[in-house]
């Protein structure tokens, strides 16, 4: 008889990706017939460029298929580099640039290469489901730091303040965010900025991965930007996958200090070897070539966060905030809670609400439970808008449907 398989303690500390379990299981009722409407995954339904394309298909012509360098191309570094000073004003030599494949790995090892067991990592929430289960498992303790509408889902400096503490490591900072859209303004970060500066031991994590997704005229800022000062110890994350949409392709990036780049660098290089060759001359060609393709995306994007939130709006029990940018939605479900669907099944918190809406209306949303702020649920619009219209149809029928 086989041994039972005892696991690690650091993998019983984190559940599964909610997120990719939506989205997983979105495809598994489709595939299986159902007119399911996924509205959980965190993806692009435009295609990747096909300049881009082209040129990972020249790559392959070239031969390209060999190992890399562990941490990225030099070419994708200096495109990085000048992608950096191009869009966010941050110099940064290609020592202190990494290559991943994808925005997780590129977080995780930063968090391998400098959390010991009951170092701290502020996480403002609602939160990206993979950053405390990413510190978890690297030995860190996550401390959620909830922000609710009343400051439009955003960290203030006060909450900051209260939630640093000498075994403080890291503040991971998202904007605009995933789940909520809000994006921080320069004062903003200036203000947060003003805080970190009185604790010189919190380094500074910001996921940038939806700077280019952004309405409204908002102007993007990232906090090394707005604070010089904080440059030494900032990591200064982002990737291909939303803005070029090249989810697939798996390629993250960041900038910081070469000290923590180079330590970084060992990780990769003993759990990765690097990230795909061809991915990467994909993603030069991204980041060197045309953007101009964005500002019809983002009109898109415009259009249907705009729809979206003035449909949810109309569901009963549900109250939604217009964000900055992303392509999320993060609606409040309060008024749902506590109510009865036709069939008897008694709604008690968002992931009731999220099975409920699956079971009975075919879509496919994620449990603001995953996000640490509840009740609410997050909405992503990045889907076709005829799928958009019809299941916030959808929704607004399974609402007033409970009683
Ligand atoms: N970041 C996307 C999302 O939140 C992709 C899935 C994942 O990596 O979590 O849906």
């Amino acid at each position: 008889m086989a041994t039972a398989l005892s696991l690690s303690d650091a993998v019983n500390r984190v559940e599964p990706s909610a997120t990719i379990a939506v989205t997983t299981k979105a495809a598994e009722l489709r595939s299986a017939g159902v007119d399911v409407i996924g509205l959980g995954a965190g993806e692009p339904d435009f295609d990747t460029p096909d300049h881009i394309k082209e040129a990972a298909i020249q790559a392959i012509r070239d031969g390209k298929t060999k190992y890399p360098p562990a941490d990225g191309l030099p070419d994708l570094k200096e495109a990085i580099s000048a992608k950096f000073q191009r869009d966010n004003e941050l110099s940064y030599t290609t020592d202190q640039v990494h290559v991943a494949p994808g925005g997780k790995p590129v977080i995780y090892n930063a968090f391998v290469a400098t959390l010991n067991p009951g170092d701290e990592v502020i996480i403002p929430a609602p939160y990206w489901v993979s950053y405390p289960a990413m510190a978890a498992l690297c030995g860190g303790r996550p401390v959620p730091v909830a922000c609710g509408a009343n400051s439009q889902y955003k960290l203030t400096p006060d909450a900051l303040e209260a939630a640093i503490t000498p075994r403080t490591k890291w503040l991971i900072l998202n904007s605009p965010s995933n789940p909520t859209g809000a994006a921080y303004t320069a004062a903003e970060l200036k203000g947060l900025a003003d805080v970190l500066l009185r604790h010189p031991q919190v380094w500074i994590l910001t996921d940038d991965m939806y700077e280019h997704l952004v309405y409204d005229g908002f102007t993007y800022t990232t906090i090394a930007q707005a604070e010089p000062a904080l440059y030494d110890r900032t990591l200064t994350m982002n990737g291909v996958s939303k803005a070029y949409a090249m989810t697939g392709w798996r390629i993250g990036y960041a900038a910081g200090p070469a000290e923590l780049i180079k330590t970084m660098r060992k990780v990769i290089s003993q759990t990765t070897s690097n990230p795909c060759s061809i991915s990467q001359y994909a993603a030069i060609a991204a980041l060197n070539g045309p953007h101009d393709f964005l500002e019809d995306r983002n009109a898109v994007f415009k259009t249907r966060r705009d729809m979206v939130v003035a449909e949810l709006n109309k569901a009963e029990g549900l109250s939604c905030d217009t964000p900055e940018g992303a392509f999320y939605v993060y609606p409040s479900c309060a008024g749902a809670i506590g109510k009865t669907t036709p069939s008897g099944q008694k709604i008690e918190n968002d992931s009731d609400f999220a099975r409920e809406l699956l079971e009975t209306e075919a879509v496919a949303v994620v449990m603001g439970a995953a996000f640490g702020l509840s009740p609410a649920f997050r909405v992503s619009y990045a889907t076709s808008t005829e799928a958009l219209s019809d299941a916030m149809l959808r929704i607004q029928r399974f609402c007033a449907s409970l009683s």
